[in-house]
Protein backbone atom coordinates (compact mmCIF):
# COMPACT_ATOMS: atom_id res chain seq x y z
CA UNK A 1 0.00 0.00 0.00
CA UNK A 2 2.80 2.05 -0.25
CA UNK A 3 5.07 2.98 3.48
CA UNK A 4 5.00 6.76 2.45
CA UNK A 5 1.65 7.37 1.19
CA UNK A 6 -0.25 9.65 3.06
CA UNK A 7 -4.08 9.19 2.33
CA UNK A 8 -6.98 12.05 2.73
CA UNK A 9 -9.04 9.39 4.85
CA UNK A 10 -8.66 5.71 6.10
CA UNK A 11 -12.12 4.13 7.34
CA UNK A 12 -11.69 1.44 9.82
CA UNK A 13 -14.72 -1.21 9.51
CA UNK A 14 -17.27 -1.91 6.79
CA UNK A 15 -20.34 -1.95 8.17
CA UNK A 16 -23.36 0.57 7.13
CA UNK A 17 -21.23 3.44 8.72
CA UNK A 18 -17.88 3.27 7.24
CA UNK A 19 -19.76 2.29 3.83
CA UNK A 20 -22.00 5.16 3.57
CA UNK A 21 -18.62 7.28 4.42
CA UNK A 22 -16.72 5.63 2.07
CA UNK A 23 -19.45 6.41 -0.71
CA UNK A 24 -19.41 10.58 0.76
CA UNK A 25 -15.94 10.45 0.52
CA UNK A 26 -15.12 9.16 -2.65
CA UNK A 27 -17.91 11.82 -3.86
CA UNK A 28 -15.66 13.95 -2.09
CA UNK A 29 -12.80 12.96 -4.34
CA UNK A 30 -10.56 12.03 -0.82
CA UNK A 31 -7.75 9.04 -1.60
CA UNK A 32 -9.56 7.15 0.80
CA UNK A 33 -9.08 3.20 1.83
CA UNK A 34 -11.82 1.38 3.86
CA UNK A 35 -9.95 -1.36 5.95
CA UNK A 36 -12.25 -4.30 6.87
CA UNK A 37 -11.19 -7.33 8.94
CA UNK A 38 -13.79 -9.89 7.90
CA UNK A 39 -16.60 -9.71 5.25
CA UNK A 40 -18.22 -5.93 4.60
CA UNK A 41 -21.76 -5.17 5.96
CA UNK A 42 -20.91 -5.35 9.56
CA UNK A 43 -23.63 -6.65 12.05
CA UNK A 44 -26.74 -5.99 9.88
CA UNK A 45 -25.28 -8.92 7.52
CA UNK A 46 -26.72 -11.41 10.36
CA UNK A 47 -29.97 -9.59 10.66
CA UNK A 48 -33.44 -11.64 8.82
CA UNK A 49 -35.31 -8.82 7.72
CA UNK A 50 -35.22 -5.18 7.62
CA UNK A 51 -38.21 -3.21 7.81
CA UNK A 52 -36.73 0.25 8.82
CA UNK A 53 -34.39 1.68 6.19
CA UNK A 54 -36.19 4.48 4.76
CA UNK A 55 -37.28 4.09 1.19
CA UNK A 56 -36.77 -0.05 1.64
CA UNK A 57 -40.05 -1.80 2.62
CA UNK A 58 -38.06 -5.05 3.54
CA UNK A 59 -35.36 -6.40 2.58
CA UNK A 60 -32.52 -8.80 4.10
CA UNK A 61 -29.73 -7.81 6.22
CA UNK A 62 -27.25 -9.33 3.84
CA UNK A 63 -29.09 -7.92 0.74
CA UNK A 64 -29.18 -4.27 2.64
CA UNK A 65 -25.18 -5.00 3.03
CA UNK A 66 -24.51 -5.91 -0.29
CA UNK A 67 -25.86 -3.00 -1.77
CA UNK A 68 -23.69 -1.01 0.81
CA UNK A 69 -20.99 -2.21 -0.69
CA UNK A 70 -21.94 -1.86 -4.87
CA UNK A 71 -22.57 1.67 -4.08
CA UNK A 72 -19.51 2.64 -2.72
CA UNK A 73 -17.48 0.70 -5.12
CA UNK A 74 -19.27 2.20 -7.68
CA UNK A 75 -17.24 5.36 -6.75
CA UNK A 76 -14.05 3.18 -7.02
CA UNK A 77 -13.72 2.56 -2.96
CA UNK A 78 -10.83 0.66 -2.18
CA UNK A 79 -11.84 -2.12 0.67
CA UNK A 80 -8.78 -3.69 1.94
CA UNK A 81 -9.15 -7.07 3.77
CA UNK A 82 -7.11 -6.68 7.28
CA UNK A 83 -7.00 -5.98 10.36
CA UNK A 84 -5.89 -3.08 12.10
CA UNK A 85 -4.11 -3.43 15.44
CA UNK A 86 -3.45 0.26 16.40
CA UNK A 87 -4.31 3.46 15.63
CA UNK A 88 -1.57 6.27 16.78
CA UNK A 89 -2.72 9.84 16.42
CA UNK A 90 0.05 12.22 14.92
CA UNK A 91 0.13 16.24 14.37
CA UNK A 92 1.26 15.76 10.98
CA UNK A 93 -1.03 12.50 9.84
CA UNK A 94 -2.36 9.39 11.92
CA UNK A 95 -0.80 6.22 12.03
CA UNK A 96 -3.00 2.90 11.78
CA UNK A 97 -0.85 -0.13 12.22
CA UNK A 98 -1.69 -3.09 10.43
CA UNK A 99 -2.04 -7.44 11.38
CA UNK A 100 0.30 -7.58 8.30
CA UNK A 101 2.63 -5.84 9.66
CA UNK A 102 2.05 -2.90 7.27
CA UNK A 103 1.46 0.82 8.27
CA UNK A 104 -0.95 3.53 6.55
CA UNK A 105 -0.56 7.29 6.84
CA UNK A 106 -3.70 8.91 6.95
CA UNK A 107 -4.67 12.88 7.30
CA UNK A 108 -7.84 11.78 9.05
CA UNK A 109 -9.66 8.45 10.36
CA UNK A 110 -12.91 7.42 10.91
CA UNK A 111 -13.25 4.80 13.46
CA UNK A 112 -16.63 2.71 12.32
CA UNK A 113 -15.74 -0.73 14.61
CA UNK A 114 -19.45 -1.20 15.69
CA UNK A 115 -20.25 -3.26 18.63
CA UNK A 116 -20.76 -6.85 20.00
CA UNK A 117 -23.13 -8.82 21.28
CA UNK A 118 -22.45 -8.62 25.49
CA UNK A 119 -22.53 -12.10 27.14
CA UNK A 120 -24.69 -13.43 30.12
CA UNK A 121 -22.02 -14.23 31.90
CA UNK A 122 -23.36 -17.57 33.67
CA UNK A 123 -22.04 -21.16 33.76
CA UNK A 124 -21.94 -22.91 30.90
CA UNK A 125 -22.39 -20.01 28.54
CA UNK A 126 -18.66 -20.17 27.22
CA UNK A 127 -17.96 -24.05 26.97
CA UNK A 128 -21.07 -24.63 25.24
CA UNK A 129 -20.95 -21.81 22.74
CA UNK A 130 -21.55 -23.67 19.28
CA UNK A 131 -22.96 -26.47 20.80
CA UNK A 132 -26.50 -25.24 21.75
CA UNK A 133 -25.42 -21.41 22.90
CA UNK A 134 -25.66 -19.11 20.12
CA UNK A 135 -25.93 -15.24 19.46
CA UNK A 136 -27.12 -15.02 16.18
CA UNK A 137 -30.21 -16.67 15.03
CA UNK A 138 -29.92 -16.25 11.35
CA UNK A 139 -26.84 -18.40 11.56
CA UNK A 140 -27.92 -20.81 13.68
CA UNK A 141 -31.40 -21.03 13.78
CA UNK A 142 -31.43 -23.83 10.92
CA UNK A 143 -30.22 -26.07 13.48
CA UNK A 144 -33.08 -25.99 15.70
CA UNK A 145 -35.91 -26.97 13.34
CA UNK A 146 -39.00 -28.50 15.31
CA UNK A 147 -36.88 -27.89 18.37
CA UNK A 148 -37.35 -26.00 21.51
CA UNK A 149 -35.18 -22.98 22.53
CA UNK A 150 -35.36 -20.25 25.13
CA UNK A 151 -33.89 -16.41 23.79
CA UNK A 152 -32.91 -14.30 26.42
CA UNK A 153 -33.26 -10.63 26.53
CA UNK A 154 -36.24 -8.17 25.99
CA UNK A 155 -34.91 -5.62 23.24
CA UNK A 156 -35.21 -5.24 19.21
CA UNK A 157 -32.86 -7.58 18.70
CA UNK A 158 -34.60 -10.52 21.23
CA UNK A 159 -37.87 -9.75 19.62
CA UNK A 160 -36.64 -9.90 16.30
CA UNK A 161 -34.52 -12.94 16.51
CA UNK A 162 -37.11 -14.63 18.85
CA UNK A 163 -39.66 -13.66 15.52
CA UNK A 164 -37.33 -15.38 13.29
CA UNK A 165 -36.50 -18.25 15.43
CA UNK A 166 -40.02 -19.13 15.54
CA UNK A 167 -40.38 -19.81 12.13
CA UNK A 168 -38.05 -22.80 12.80
CA UNK A 169 -38.44 -23.76 15.88
CA UNK A 170 -41.70 -25.93 17.51
CA UNK A 171 -41.56 -23.44 20.58
CA UNK A 172 -39.68 -20.60 21.54
CA UNK A 173 -39.24 -19.23 25.36
CA UNK A 174 -38.41 -16.19 25.62
CA UNK A 175 -37.00 -15.09 28.93
CA UNK A 176 -36.98 -11.26 30.19
CA UNK A 177 -35.43 -9.82 33.91
CA UNK A 178 -38.75 -7.34 33.70
CA UNK A 179 -42.29 -7.79 33.52
CA UNK A 180 -41.91 -5.18 29.83
CA UNK A 181 -40.41 -5.32 27.13
CA UNK A 182 -37.88 -2.74 26.23
CA UNK A 183 -38.24 -3.95 22.15
CA UNK A 184 -40.78 -1.20 20.05
CA UNK A 185 -44.32 -1.69 19.99
CA UNK A 186 -44.33 -3.06 16.67
CA UNK A 187 -42.29 -5.90 17.57
CA UNK A 188 -44.26 -6.04 20.87
CA UNK A 189 -47.37 -6.71 19.29
CA UNK A 190 -45.86 -9.29 17.01
CA UNK A 191 -44.18 -10.92 19.85
CA UNK A 192 -47.93 -11.23 21.69
CA UNK A 193 -49.73 -12.63 18.04
CA UNK A 194 -47.27 -15.33 17.42
CA UNK A 195 -48.68 -18.23 19.31
CA UNK A 196 -44.81 -20.36 19.36
CA UNK A 197 -43.74 -17.52 21.40
CA UNK A 198 -44.14 -17.93 25.11
CA UNK A 199 -43.06 -15.07 27.64
CA UNK A 200 -41.44 -16.50 30.87
CA UNK A 201 -41.50 -12.80 32.38
CA UNK A 202 -39.44 -11.41 35.70
CA UNK A 203 -36.94 -14.14 35.25
CA UNK A 204 -33.02 -14.51 34.98
CA UNK A 205 -31.49 -17.17 33.19
CA UNK A 206 -28.50 -18.72 35.93
CA UNK A 207 -27.03 -21.07 34.01
CA UNK A 208 -26.91 -22.86 30.83
CA UNK A 209 -26.80 -27.05 31.14
CA UNK A 210 -26.09 -29.86 28.36
CA UNK A 211 -25.60 -32.96 28.37
CA UNK A 212 -23.42 -35.19 25.64
CA UNK A 213 -25.65 -34.03 22.93
CA UNK A 214 -25.01 -30.44 23.67
CA UNK A 215 -27.69 -28.05 25.45
CA UNK A 216 -30.28 -29.56 27.38
CA UNK A 217 -31.69 -27.10 30.03
CA UNK A 218 -31.20 -23.56 31.18
CA UNK A 219 -31.50 -22.65 35.00
CA UNK A 220 -34.01 -20.15 35.38
CA UNK A 221 -34.57 -17.95 38.95
CA UNK A 222 -37.59 -15.17 38.97
CA UNK A 223 -36.66 -11.93 39.91
CA UNK A 224 -39.27 -11.19 42.41
CA UNK A 225 -39.74 -14.26 44.17
CA UNK A 226 -37.62 -17.05 45.55
CA UNK A 227 -38.64 -19.80 42.64
CA UNK A 228 -36.13 -21.72 40.88
CA UNK A 229 -36.56 -24.09 38.20
CA UNK A 230 -34.95 -26.20 35.41
CA UNK A 231 -36.44 -25.27 31.64
CA UNK A 232 -35.85 -28.20 28.81
CA UNK A 233 -34.35 -26.81 25.56
CA UNK A 234 -32.27 -28.10 22.80
CA UNK A 235 -30.53 -24.11 22.49
CA UNK A 236 -29.97 -21.01 24.45
CA UNK A 237 -29.59 -17.90 22.22
CA UNK A 238 -28.46 -14.34 24.02
CA UNK A 239 -29.73 -11.26 22.95
CA UNK A 240 -28.64 -8.43 25.94
CA UNK A 241 -27.14 -5.94 24.19
CA UNK A 242 -23.80 -5.54 23.00
CA UNK A 243 -20.72 -3.39 23.99
CA UNK A 244 -18.77 -0.68 21.59
CA UNK A 245 -15.32 -2.48 20.16
CA UNK A 246 -13.32 0.56 21.45
CA UNK A 247 -9.92 -1.00 21.48
CA UNK A 248 -8.59 0.87 18.73
CA UNK A 249 -9.54 3.83 20.28
CA UNK A 250 -7.02 5.79 20.90
CA UNK A 251 -5.56 6.15 24.69
CA UNK A 252 -6.99 9.92 25.58
CA UNK A 253 -9.97 10.21 23.18
CA UNK A 254 -13.16 10.75 25.67
CA UNK A 255 -15.39 7.77 26.62
CA UNK A 256 -18.46 7.27 28.85
CA UNK A 257 -18.29 5.27 31.55
CA UNK A 258 -20.01 2.56 29.30
CA UNK A 259 -16.69 2.26 26.70
CA UNK A 260 -18.93 4.57 23.94
CA UNK A 261 -16.91 7.30 22.37
CA UNK A 262 -17.64 11.19 22.84
CA UNK A 263 -17.74 13.45 19.74
CA UNK A 264 -18.77 16.50 18.39
CA UNK A 265 -21.84 17.21 16.10
CA UNK A 266 -19.35 16.40 13.08
CA UNK A 267 -18.81 12.78 15.08
CA UNK A 268 -15.16 13.97 15.66
CA UNK A 269 -13.27 13.27 18.90
CA UNK A 270 -11.35 15.36 20.95
CA UNK A 271 -8.33 14.23 18.45
CA UNK A 272 -8.43 16.47 15.33
CA UNK A 273 -8.92 14.96 12.46
CA UNK A 274 -10.07 11.47 14.07
CA UNK A 275 -13.91 10.57 13.90
CA UNK A 276 -15.90 7.79 15.48
CA UNK A 277 -19.17 6.88 13.98
CA UNK A 278 -21.99 4.05 13.95
CA UNK A 279 -22.65 2.02 17.20
CA UNK A 280 -19.09 2.73 18.71
CA UNK A 281 -20.06 6.50 19.44
CA UNK A 282 -22.16 7.71 22.29
CA UNK A 283 -25.64 8.61 21.02
CA UNK A 284 -29.31 8.25 22.11
CA UNK A 285 -30.05 5.29 18.52
CA UNK A 286 -28.30 2.66 17.53
CA UNK A 287 -30.05 2.45 13.90
CA UNK A 288 -28.82 1.49 10.51
CA UNK A 289 -30.04 4.82 9.23
CA UNK A 290 -27.92 6.48 12.12
CA UNK A 291 -24.83 5.17 11.27
CA UNK A 292 -25.16 5.93 7.54
CA UNK A 293 -26.21 8.91 8.30
CA UNK A 294 -23.24 9.23 11.33
CA UNK A 295 -20.63 7.91 8.10
CA UNK A 296 -21.96 10.90 5.44
CA UNK A 297 -21.27 13.27 8.24
CA UNK A 298 -17.74 12.18 9.31
CA UNK A 299 -16.45 12.15 5.69
CA UNK A 300 -17.87 15.73 4.95
CA UNK A 301 -16.24 16.56 7.91
CA UNK A 302 -13.26 15.00 6.98
CA UNK A 303 -12.97 16.75 3.74
CA UNK A 304 -13.14 20.18 5.09
CA UNK A 305 -10.13 19.16 7.71
CA UNK A 306 -8.41 17.82 5.01
CA UNK A 307 -8.70 20.80 2.64
CA UNK A 308 -7.95 23.00 5.31
CA UNK A 309 -4.87 20.63 6.27
CA UNK A 310 -3.69 20.70 3.09
CA UNK A 311 -4.07 24.32 2.65
CA UNK A 312 -1.34 24.98 5.45
CA UNK A 313 -3.58 25.48 8.42
CA UNK A 314 -2.03 23.60 12.22
CA UNK A 315 -4.02 21.46 13.77
CA UNK A 316 -2.66 20.70 17.38
CA UNK A 317 -3.60 18.13 19.79
CA UNK A 318 -5.02 19.01 22.85
CA UNK A 319 -2.04 20.04 25.25
CA UNK A 320 -3.37 17.65 27.78
CA UNK A 321 -4.88 14.82 27.30
CA UNK A 322 -8.02 13.95 29.21
CA UNK A 323 -8.09 11.25 31.65
CA UNK A 324 -9.58 7.51 29.63
CA UNK A 325 -12.68 6.16 31.07
CA UNK A 326 -14.70 3.53 29.83
CA UNK A 327 -13.30 0.00 29.71
CA UNK A 328 -9.67 1.02 28.23
P1 LIG B 1 -30.88 -3.40 24.25
O1 LIG B 1 -31.89 -2.52 23.62
O2 LIG B 1 -29.83 -2.82 25.12
O3 LIG B 1 -31.69 -4.51 25.06
C1 LIG B 1 -31.01 -5.44 25.84
C2 LIG B 1 -32.04 -6.32 26.53
O4 LIG B 1 -31.36 -7.32 27.26
C3 LIG B 1 -32.92 -5.53 27.51
O5 LIG B 1 -34.24 -6.01 27.47
C4 LIG B 1 -32.26 -5.83 28.85
O6 LIG B 1 -33.17 -5.87 29.91
C5 LIG B 1 -31.72 -7.22 28.64
N1 LIG B 1 -30.52 -7.45 29.42
C6 LIG B 1 -29.39 -6.71 29.48
N2 LIG B 1 -28.48 -7.26 30.30
C7 LIG B 1 -29.06 -8.38 30.78
C8 LIG B 1 -28.64 -9.37 31.68
N3 LIG B 1 -27.42 -9.35 32.26
N4 LIG B 1 -29.49 -10.39 31.96
C9 LIG B 1 -30.72 -10.43 31.38
N5 LIG B 1 -31.19 -9.52 30.52
C10 LIG B 1 -30.35 -8.50 30.22
O7 LIG B 1 -30.05 -4.27 23.16
P2 LIG B 1 -30.46 -4.76 21.69
O8 LIG B 1 -31.81 -5.37 21.68
O9 LIG B 1 -29.32 -5.57 21.20
O10 LIG B 1 -30.51 -3.42 20.86
C11 LIG B 1 -29.35 -2.59 20.82
C12 LIG B 1 -29.69 -1.33 20.04
O11 LIG B 1 -29.93 -1.66 18.67
C13 LIG B 1 -30.98 -0.66 20.56
O12 LIG B 1 -30.82 0.73 20.46
C14 LIG B 1 -32.03 -1.15 19.60
O13 LIG B 1 -33.14 -0.27 19.48
C15 LIG B 1 -31.23 -1.25 18.31
N6 LIG B 1 -31.83 -2.25 17.42
C16 LIG B 1 -32.77 -1.81 16.55
C17 LIG B 1 -33.37 -2.74 15.70
C18 LIG B 1 -34.41 -2.27 14.74
O14 LIG B 1 -34.84 -1.14 14.85
N7 LIG B 1 -34.83 -3.06 13.78
C19 LIG B 1 -33.02 -4.08 15.73
C20 LIG B 1 -32.08 -4.49 16.65
C21 LIG B 1 -31.49 -3.56 17.51
P3 LIG B 1 -33.85 -4.51 30.47
O15 LIG B 1 -34.88 -4.16 29.45
O16 LIG B 1 -34.41 -4.94 31.78
O17 LIG B 1 -32.74 -3.53 30.60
Amino acid sequence: MGENKVYDLVIVGGGPGGLSAGIYAMRAALVTVLVEQSIPGGQVVLSDEVENYPGIINISGAELSQKFVEHAQSYGLKIVNQEVTEVLPGLEYHTLKLGNEETLKSYSVILATGGSPRTLDVSGEREYYGKGVSYCGVCDGFFFRNKTVVVIGGGDTAAEEALYLSKLAKKVYMVHRREELRAGMILQERIKSECKIEMIWNTQCTSINAGDEGVNSVSLQSTVDDKKWNLPTDGAFIFIGFNPNNKLVPRGVKMNAEGYVITDEKCETNIPGLYVIGDLRAKYARQIVVSASDGCIAALAAAHYVENKKAGETCELPEQIPAVTGNK
